[in-house]
C-alpha cells in the first residue's frame, strides 16, 4: 500500500464520519448539517487527488518492473572467460583468460594508455 493510498483511505473514513455527524445534525436543525457536508466534500476531493497520485505511483512502479524484467530477458548472462573470473565475481582475470588483451586490466601505465608510439 502506497502512502497516497493510505491517505486517500483515511480521508474517505473521515468523510464518512463527518457525513454521519452531518446527518445527525440535520435531525435537529437543517443548518447543523452544513459544516459536516462541506467538510466531507472537501475530504472526498482530497481523497480523490490522493487516489490519482496512488494510481500514478503504481503505474510508474509497474513500468519500472516491466523495464527491469525486459532487461533481464534481453541481456544474456555474462560468459565466464577464465577460472579467476568465476571465483572473483568478474573482478580478476587469470592467465588463461580468453578476453582480448586490450579488454583486460593491466597494472602498468604504458599498457593502459596505449602510448607505445
Ligand atoms: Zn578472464
Amino acid at each position: 500500500m502506497t502512502p497516497a493510498r493510505r491517505c486517500a483511505r483515511a480521508c474517505r473514513i473521515m468523510a464518512a464520519g463527518l457525513s454521519l455527524s452531518a446527518a445527525y445534525g440535520v435531525t435537529h436543525y437543517w443548518l447543523y448539517g452544513l459544516p459536516g457536508v462541506v467538510s466531507a466534500s472537501v475530504l472526498l476531493a482530497v481523497a480523490q487527488s490522493y487516489s490519482d497520485e496512488d494510481r500514478r505511483i503504481r503505474a510508474r512502479h509497474e513500468q519500472l518492473r516491466r523495464a527491469a524484467l525486459s532487461d533481464e530477458q534481453l541481456l544474456p548472462p555474462p560468459v565466464p572467460c577464465c577460472s579467476f573470473w568465476r571465483t572473483s565475481g568478474g573482478e580478476v582475470h587469470g592467465p588463461d583468460c580468453t578476453r582480448p588483451p586490450n579488454a583486460c586490466t593491466s597494472l602498468t601505465a604504458d599498457h593502459d594508455h596505449g602510448t607505445a608510439a
